[in-house]
């Protein structure tokens, strides 16, 4: 089966070898330079380590951290001081963590960086995060849901009462799943939509949006009490934590609004446990939650340099036990100038969507078990993570190395 490649992988940015391969540089030209380049090839964040006798800089693209060279200690100095000057930071703290902005115009359009500056034991390190936020909110029909998943799900949210859950680790998107729930629910503006969210990271017209101060003692819990006595008909709550808010979630969900929120789990059985693990009752579960989507972020193949693969015997293995038979076929991309020799260009959701039917309602009475239930599903043809993943693989929308990398579970 193959492995997900362990070993850093370089991003490499002709314009900027020139800074890199010289001991002084001019800091604005290449900061310049880095940002532009940053920016096209739509980077998260950009990483200055400090190591021992050089600096390293890094970049994160489409969740994958890539080097891009490395300085001199003596021209990061000067880079250090221009970010700082950018960022509007006092350049003579070297104690405290400091948190900047810089507001670069490409083109007109806005991009809003966000710096942050700490102290370790070889110097400063400095984090810049792009934030690109018109890219957050996008049609709910193009975020990769499966035509099956889709329907699935919109029948869900179509019940206009119960608990849905997004479900899966920290940056696999389920802000943005959400985020597209709701302008999909908001349209033609018939619904009363409200969120409490930690926090509010993009403002959606015609939506009651409110955010978590823990200063004040206004929790996920706290502020959802509040907005149910508002009488809203969606209901949208960051994250469900700890035990009072799933409480709440589940408890609101029988009571005519339908509840959407988030819980970190592997996958959709997994979510289902966890909540059980906070002792919600079986029948008041069985009642309220009405289907779990768990998902990841992969990444695109690029559709410039991708070419058809001879299909190997461990794919065809793979294949065979996740779907059921060989792949027809699958591709490889080896990089050119349209995707920065990344192979890979922007990013899609691959999703699971587990309705709570009769026959799960039933099963969690008989006090099922996460492995059996599990099993149980895969048996029945249940479309997890990993054979969704497959499958866009197979329709050459991804790599299966990409699928893999996402850590899913192969049982
Ligand atoms: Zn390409």
């Amino acid at each position: 089966m193959p492995t997900p490649a362990a070993r850093i992988q370089t991003l490499n940015i002709p314009d900027l070898t020139p800074f890199f391969s010289s001991g002084i540089i001019d800091p604005i030209k290449f900061l310049n330079t880095l940002f532009d380049e940053a920016v096209k090839v739509r980077a998260s964040d950009i990483f200055f380590e400090p190591t021992k006798n050089s600096l390293l800089v890094r970049a994160k693209v489409d969740g994958v951290l890539y080097e891009i060279g490395s300085l001199t200690l003596d021209s990061y100095q000067q880079v250090a001081s221009r970010i700082k000057v950018m960022a509007e930071l006092d350049p003579s703290e070297k104690r405290k963590v400091q948190e900047g902005k810089i507001n670069l115009d490409k083109d007109g359009v806005i991009v809003n960086l966000r710096v942050e500056v700490a102290n370790t034991i070889n110097g400063e390190l400095i984090v810049i995060r792009i934030h690109e936020k018109k890219t957050i909110v996008m049609p709910l029909e193009e975020l990769g849901f499966s035509q099956v998943a889709y329907k699935n799900y919109l029948n869900m949210l179509s019940q206009r009462s119960g608990l849905i859950l997004v479900v899966g680790p920290t940056g696999c998107g389920k802000t943005t799943t959400l985020y597209s729930t709701i302008s999909k629910l908001n349209e033609g503006s018939v619904f009363n939509i409200m969120t409490i969210e930690d926090p509010v990271e993009f403002a959606l017209d015609g939506v009651n949006q409110m955010q978590v101060q823990k200063e004040t003692g206004f929790t996920f819990a706290q502020g959802l009490k509040t907005l149910l006595r508002l009488s809203p008909d969606v209901v949208l709550v960051g994250e469900i934590r700890d035990k009072e808010t799933a409480d709440i979630a589940v408890e609101s969900g029988l009571t005519g609004q339908l509840v959407l929120s988030t819980l970190h789990a592997e996958d959709s059985v997994g979510a289902l446990f966890r909540l059980l693990d906070l002792d919600i009752e079986t029948y008041l579960l069985n009642s309220s939650l009405m289907g779990i989507v768990a998902q990841r972020l992969i990444r695109k193949i690029c559709t410039s340099c991708k070419e058809s693969v001879t299909i190997g015997k461990d794919e065809a293995d793979l294949f065979q036990k996740a779907v059921g038979r060989p792949p027809r076929q699958l591709f490889t991309s080896k990089g050119c100038e349209y995707c920065a020799s990344l192979g890979f260009k922007g990013r899609m959701g691959i999703y699971e969507v587990l309705v709570i039917n009769s026959k799960i309602r039933e099963l969690l009475r008989n006090q099922v078990t996460e492995t059996d239930l599990r099993e149980k599903l895969i048996r029945e043809g249940y479309d997890t993570l990993l054979r969704d993943g497959l499958l866009k693989a197979e329709a050459g929308l991804t790599t299966v190395d990409e699928v893999l990398r996402n850590s899913l579970r192969i049982s």
